[in-house]
């Protein structure tokens, strides 16, 4: 079914709401003319003369009421309304059945008037009214208006314009059920052994718990995979209920974050109530942190009472369900150093299953599984493509695979083959290659050299990445790249982070030595440099004046602390080393440029020729690599 087919259910009940609003609005407006304008201006006005002139001398007033003292209602004698000159004043009745007046006019003075109807001998008398009327008419339009917008904003709330400004408590959940069945199995996860044994045993609790509490064993009630995003949590989840073939709630830990103080909880409430009648079943949270953030930070904010209830409420909940309750929470997270240490206590999420980045074994075998979905060339060697993404997630494989099989339906090929995968991957790193972008060949000079200096630099540095590609081929917001094939590292040393700021700089240097002037196209290197200086000296304690100290602050504590957690004279001192390191690192730079300027001129001449060349060629110019041993630090 298409997406947008229009829901009818849906569509009847917020045409109901917006009917009540309007009823309400009509009736306040109709109440409001009744009783403001009731006499007077149903009837018709008519200057003092008609009245002093025409109506009085021939005798057509029967009385007169004069009204707040400044006005008069004229009630005509039944003979005078008979008359043609005067049908058109004719009297109606009003609301409350009675016959209003027949026409009014203003006046200055009462009591000069009422001297002027004694001598007519006019029948009158004094009235004051509307003083009530007023106020009635305030409060009501106040009511009214009050009422009107309680209903729109409600509407507004109640779940994107579903009008059901009773649901606001309602969970949000998606659920998959009999209906909806998942079915997602192991199978398709691919990698993340260690987490898919773990979660086995979830699997087995739910299609026979008896087996598990027999023995007076209880089951966790949660589990929280922890890992970055695009690493499958999502689909680790769904796996287990399509494992265990139970109903599988999902939803994200914002979607309990509203603006009125006591919904998040109310929804947490619900969500629980309607999981129990599922039982036994699956309740996945994605994106926890967004209510289990420890409690009673950042209080210089404030405001945080909803989050702080509506996890208080999740926390009473999971402990109010029994083990033998059948439901199971699992949630995800990519920050569990900042969630509420009551969530991790036993009883809770007390397993924590960390799914992390796939390595090249891990990272084969999800493009095995998203390969199933594509014709592709049988010769293609999926373990290429692995060595090919260090640091890829399952998502960013998933992605490559489709954008592979597109780039090839594009070309009009009948198989996707090893380019597009390529292709692919180069996208997805940098973006699309833009080229028809306006370059002048004098900026085109810049990028060939800019690009070649980050090639030489890194060439010779036997601790920086190793160079795959350089290109100058605008892609993205980049106009030109040295690509790099990260080694999967989880520490670095000194010495790799120091050859990588030499290797960025080698850009900016080479554009110095060779134009005598730098240009605005190194922005990102150095906002690259003075990153990974700041953590060197400030983070990871790697510089000597600083020593052993960090400043880093894992629980995020101080996201909003105005106070830095140093002295002004750190604070110097870590400038002073920031700055020294950058300029070591261009200094260095420049010193390997000028010894291979051939070498320098020879990459760039080849870069403006064929835009884009690879390894072998930069090899081929600047002779084999050093290796790592024969190398001596030269940065203090
Ligand atoms: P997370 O919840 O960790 O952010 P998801 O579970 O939503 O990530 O993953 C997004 C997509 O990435 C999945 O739908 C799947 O296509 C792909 N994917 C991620 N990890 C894997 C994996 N280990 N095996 C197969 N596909 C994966
Ligand atoms: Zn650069």
């Amino acid at each position: 079914m298409s997406e947008n087919t229009p829901n009818p259910q849906k569509n009847k009940k917020s045409g109901r709401t917006i009917y009540w609003v309007y009823g309400i609005i009509i009736m306040v407006l109709v109440v409001v003319q009744l009783t403001m304008f009731n006499n007077s201006s149903s009837s018709r006005e008519i200057s003092y003369q008609t009245f002093s002139d025409e109506l009085v001398p021939q005798g057509l007033v029967e009385r007169v009421v004069i009204v707040n003292n400044d006005m008069v209602e004229v009630y005509l004698t039944p003979k005078a309304v008979q008359l043609e000159k005067y049908r058109k004043y004719a009297t109606h009745t009003n609301f409350m059945g009675e016959s209003t007046a027949n026409m009014h006019f203003k006046i200055v003075s009462a009591e000069k008037f009422e001297e002027y109807l004694k001598d007519k001998k006019i029948a009158y008398k004094t009235e004051s009214r509307g003083q009530w009327v007023n106020t009635l008419v305030s409060w009501l339009i106040f009511i009214g208006i009050t009422v009107a917008l309680w209903f729109l904003l409600f509407r507004r709330v109640g779940g994107g314009g579903s009008g059901q400004i009773f649901n606001i408590g309602k969970n949000k959940a998606t659920l998959f059920d009999q209906e909806n069945q998942v079915k997602i199995t192991f199978a398709d996860v691919a990698g993340l052994d260690e987490a898919k044994e773990e979660v086995q045993e979830i699997v087995e609790f739910l299609k026979n718990p008896k087996k598990f509490t027999r023995l007076g064993g209880k089951i966790p009630k949660g589990a929280l995979l922890v890992g970055p995003p695009g690493t499958g949590k999502t689909l680790l989840a769904k796996a287990v209920a399509g494992e265990a073939q139970v109903p599988f709630f999902s939803l994200s830990g914002s979607d309990f974050v509203e603006m009125f103080v006591g919904v998040g909880a109310a929804r947490v409430r619900d969500l629980f109530k309607t999981a129990k009648e599922k039982a036994p079943c699956i309740i996945f949270i994605d994106e926890i942190d967004a209510v289990g953030r420890a409690r009673g930070r950042n209080q210089i904010l404030g405001g945080n009472d909803e989050r702080e209830s509506t996890l208080n409420q999740l926390l009473v909940e999971m402990d109010g369900f029994g083990t033998d309750s059948g439901i199971i929470i699992m949630a995800a997270t990519n920050r569990a150093d900042v969630l509420d240490t009551a969530l991790l206590r036993p009883g809770r999420f007390d397993r924590q299953i960390p799914v992390e980045l796939p390595d090249i074994k891990g990272r084969k075998a999800i493009f095995e599984v998203h390969l199933k979905k594509i014709k592709y060339d049988p010769s293609l060697d999926v373990d290429f493509l692995a060595a090919q993404t260090p640091g890829f997630s399952g998502a960013d494989i998933a992605n490559i695979c489709n954008e592979a099989a597109l780039f090839a339906a594009r070309k009009d090929k009948e198989i996707v083959d090893k380019q597009d995968f390529l292709d692919a991957i180069d996208r997805i790193i940098g973006g699309l290659e833009k080229k028809n972008k306006v370059i002048s060949p004098e900026e085109k000079k810049v990028i060939a050299y800019h690009e070649a200096g980050h090639a030489l630099v890194s060439w010779f540095k036997p601790y920086a990445n190793p160079l795959v590609k350089v290109t100058i081929v605008p892609r993205g917001n980049a106009l030109g790249a040295a690509w790099y094939l990260p080694e999967e590292k989880v520490i670095m040393t000194t010495e790799q982070i120091t050859d990588e700021l030499c290797a960025i700089m080698g850009g900016r240097a080479s554009e110095e030595i060779i134009f005598g002037r730098v240009s605005t196209g190194a922005l990102s290197d150095l906002e690259r440099v003075t990153k990974r200086a700041y953590a060197m000296v400030a983070m990871y304690g790697l510089n000597k004046r600083i020593g052993n100290i960090s400043f880093y602050d894992s629980t995020g504590q101080s996201e909003y602390a105005f106070q830095k957690p140093y002295s002004e004279k750190t604070a110097q001192i870590i400038d002073e080393e920031v700055k020294a390191i950058a300029e070591d690192a261009y200094t260095e730079a420049k010193r390997l440029i000028k010894e291979h300027i051939d070498g320098l001129h020879t990459i760039a001449k080849q870069l403006l020729e064929k835009e884009v060349i690879f390894k072998e060629d930069v090899e081929r110019i600047l002779g084999p690599r050093p290796k790592p041993e024969n190398y001596t630090a030269v940065v203090s």
